[in-house]
């Protein structure tokens, strides 16, 4: 009885996930899906404790200079066989059982840090964009905790930004509306990640205290098409006529780089100029290239 019982709720679960037609049948396969994600999520606690979760950074470049002007954070987690599971499976399961509230803070406080030594090591104030999750908002908390963590490495205003999805807002517009206007007084700049990717109204981008844009990768693939390209165009230029900065992200050939620098886009990130990495690898890269030439031809493998 007890097995039938748990197994009508992992078929309840998944009816409700995937929003199938009001119900859904139990196969063995979804209970093995359950454990092998209850796994993953307990084996992530206990990585995350024992310190083996790793915070790459990805530079950031102004496309008239080719300068670096800043990075963004990305989380990894290194298994013990040298793979990394991809944050595309673990951070939904970090969101999904609330890890993200914890390992988020960390990820915020590491890249701050960071942020210091990197800004010391280019002889400026660079820039380092954090992404930030739903269950973070929720929690009382987060914004004193980015006021401390701003202290505590002494980050200028404007050096921190937030990257946040558009999902975030719809979530709960008037809380994290709030939440948004009191780390803008803080100079804490905030930038939206994945836009255009989502479906939400076009109304509440006014209403919101947003310093940016980002322009997601798959308008970079779609923009040598006349309907992408269109795309494109009116979401620049509306990111431009409401006075926010923008930045377009997946850039990985010249002809893309050269594309957006046309229609004006400030800042640019991709493959072209860096992949990811470890502090230590992007401080070699860094020292290398004076922080300023382009990164093109200094890139790890
Ligand atoms: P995202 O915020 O949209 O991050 C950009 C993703 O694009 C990163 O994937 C980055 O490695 C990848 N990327 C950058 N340049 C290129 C390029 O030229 N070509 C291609 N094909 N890809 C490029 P990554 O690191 O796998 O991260 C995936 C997602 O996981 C992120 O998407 C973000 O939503 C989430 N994520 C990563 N770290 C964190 C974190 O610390 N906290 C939270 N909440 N989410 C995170
Ligand atoms: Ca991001
Ligand atoms: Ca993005």
């Amino acid at each position: 009885g007890l097995d039938i019982l748990k197994q009508c709720y992992i078929a309840l679960k998944n009816a409700k996930l995937h929003k199938l037609n009001g119900y859904a049948y139990f196969h063995p396969q979804m209970e093995e899906e359950t454990t092998r994600r209850l796994d993953l999520v307990r084996r992530l606690r206990s990585d995350f404790l024992a310190n083996k979760l790793e915070v790459w950074f990805q530079p950031q470049v102004s496309v008239n200079e080719l300068k670096v002007t800043g990075f963004e954070a990305l989380l990894r987690w290194p298994q013990a066989d040298g793979s990394y599971i991809p944050p595309s499976e673990f951070i939904p399961l970090a969101e999904y059982s609330g890890l993200i509230v914890d390992i988020g803070a960390w990820v915020l406080e590491e890249s701050c840090r960071a942020l210091r030594e990197l800004s010391t090591l280019c002889g400026r104030t660079l820039r380092m964009a954090v992404n930030v999750s739903i269950p973070q908002f929720r929690n009382l908390e987060f914004p004193n905790q980015v006021e401390r963590v701003l202290q505590q490495y002494n980050i200028a205003e404007g050096r921190l930004e937030l990257e946040i999805t558009e999902s975030i807002v719809m979530d709960d517009p008037t809380m994290v509306i709030e939440i948004l206007k009191r780390l803008r007084s803080r100079g804490v700049g905030i930038a939206i990640d994945d836009f255009g990717v989502g479906f939400s109204s076009l109304n509440y981008i006014q209403q919101l205290p947003v310093s940016k844009l980002k322009i997601d990768r798959t308008f970079v693939q779609q923009a040598n098409t006349s309907s992408g390209a269109v795309l494109v165009e009116t979401i620049s230029r509306m990111g431009q006529q409401l006075g926010l900065e923008t930045i377009v992200e997946g850039i990985e050939t010249v002809e893309q780089l050269n594309y957006f620098r046309q229609l004006k886009i400030a800042e640019a990130q991709g493959y072209i100029f860096a992949k990811p990495m470890p502090l230590a690898a992007l401080k070699e890269m860094l020292e290398l290239g004076q922080c300023s030439l382009s990164l093109l031809s200094t890139t790890p493998k």
